[in-house]
């Protein structure tokens, strides 16, 4: 079952969901993708970058958070999206 986009392979995606799956309880997935990018824990490229968005938020349609994930030695990192949404 996938409902994001990606560009992983099927037992990485596995792997990623596994790993950001304590971080995104209420976060829903737009997309994921494998980037040249190095673990800042491993050193190893092919750092993940996903963009979710929070499903308490009332525009579901936005990004509300990043994460970067290595699938190698599971680093994951989530972080804040701010935009400049007018109120
Ligand atoms: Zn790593």
């Amino acid at each position: 079952m996938e409902t994001f986009r990606h560009n992983l392979a099927p037992g990485e995606v596995k792997i990623f969901l596994k790993t950001v799956g304590e971080l995104t309880e209420n976060l829903f997935i737009h997309y994921c993708f494998k980037t040249p990018a190095a673990c800042p824990q491993c050193g190893r490229p092919g750092l993940c970058r996903a963009a979710a968005v929070s499903l308490l938020s009332s525009s579901f349609d936005k990004v509300t958070h990043e994460i970067s994930v290595c699938l190698k030695c599971r680093y994951k990192a989530l972080s804040t999206v701010t935009t400049c949404e007018s109120l």
